[in-house]
């Protein structure tokens, strides 16, 4: 009995199951991480062509059931079936990943193998249809998301093929897709965590201007202004705080409540089309933090809120442009002069 909240859906079609194994391109010499083997009939291929697979299985009774499969056979030597969440799980180096992915953790997945401090040669993954074109959609295509600007910052993605959902038992309720992912190699020299925190910031809304998003909002700027206070401690630059000119001093005290917009915002659950799935919302992330409804003044605010306008006016002139139609060396562009400026979003 399958597991569908686990997302078991078992490849039925060999001819499906060889093409993307194929796809892979496997050398002899190489360690395979295969995520949700399943029954194993991604596994007995994958270990036919290369030299030793680990496999990250979250079902017990599943892992069972490959360990059993491949008992006693010389390829089972080759095998190593770690039971647990591949999310959670310590990689070992791996230069192929192959997955059927369990479509609930498509997006964390992707994440965590483009940051691996020593990624992949190549992963082929099967997702569902519309996760996969976000992968590759392009600036002004009605998919585009952080998603795919991450994705293809990172790797070159290609599309390798279209699998109808009867070529899995259960039939899964979409179409699938397998993708090519190839890490960019060497990596691009840019921190993970300052890309993917510019983005996240840019696309809350990606139909808004970059002004809007950087300026309309009082969670974002304090959230740079918290950063800025951490950077300028970190590299010995004095801050003159006080209250910003021409304001008294008790309407200095963080006291300005939110306004209903702002309100109604952090209280949304993410654009569920930013990238498909349930990522915690930047706005529901400060609330965590407590930060959310204090509008913060004084004179470091004025000083960071210069510097933002400074950055989108005058050094990058992308005020006006929406992150929709923001493509790769856009982002770069902002992420350097704000970095120029010591604003920073991690
Ligand atoms: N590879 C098999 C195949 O192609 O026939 C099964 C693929 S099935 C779509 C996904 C598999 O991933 C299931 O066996 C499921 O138990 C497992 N799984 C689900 N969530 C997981 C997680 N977080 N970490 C590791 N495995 C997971």
């Amino acid at each position: 009995k399958m597991n569908t909240d686990l997302g078991q859906h078992i490849l039925k079609n060999p001819g499906v199951a060889s093409a993307i194994v194929q796809k892979a391109n496997l050398k002899q010499s190489d360690h395979v991480l295969e995520v949700g083997p399943g029954t194993g009939n991604l596994t007995v291929l994958i270990l036919k062509a290369a030299k030793s697979v680990t496999a990250v299985e979250m079902d017990p009774r599943m892992a069972a059931e490959l360990t059993k499969r491949v008992q006693g056979t010389p390829e089972g030597q080759r095998l190593k079936v770690l039971l647990g969440d591949v999310i959670k799980t310590e990689l070992p180096y791996f230069d192929v990943c192959i997955s059927n992915t369990p479509y609930q953790i498509s997006s964390p997945l992707v994440f965590k193998l483009l940051s691996l401090p020593r990624p992949p040669r190549c992963c082929v993954l099967m997702f569902q249809r519309e996760f996969a074109m976000r992968l590759f959609a392009k600036p002004g295509e009605k998919l585009y998301s952080r998603l795919s600007v991450n994705a293809q910052m990172w790797a070159k993605i290609s599309h390798v093929m279209k699998v109808g959902r009867n070529n899995f038992n259960p039939p899964p309720q979409v179409e699938s897709n397998v993708v090519r992912i190839e890490p960019k190699n060497p990596r691009p020299q840019i921190s993970y965590e300052e890309w993917d925190g510019l983005l996240r910031v840019c696309f809350v809304r990606k139909n808004r201007t970059l002004r809007a998003a950087f300026l309309g909002t009082s969670a974002v700027i304090d959230m740079l202004v918290r950063n800025y206070r951490l950077w300028c401690a970190q590299n010995d630059i004095p801050l003159h705080d006080g209250p910003a000119a021409g304001e008294g001093e008790i309407e200095n005290m963080d006291t300005d409540t939110a306004s209903a917009e702002e309100e109604e915002e952090w209280n949304g659950i993410m654009d569920v089309d930013e990238d498909g799935d349930e990522v915690p919302n930047f706005f529901a992330e400060e609330k965590k933090k407590g930060t959310l409804g204090k509008k913060s003044r004084g004179k470091v605010t004025d000083l960071v809120k210069e510097k933002i306008r400074k950055v989108l006016e005058d050094e990058t002139k992308l005020a006006e442009k929406r992150a929709r139609m923001c493509d790769e060396g856009d982002f770069l562009k902002l992420l350097y002069a704000f970095n120029q400026e010591g604003i920073h979003f991690s």
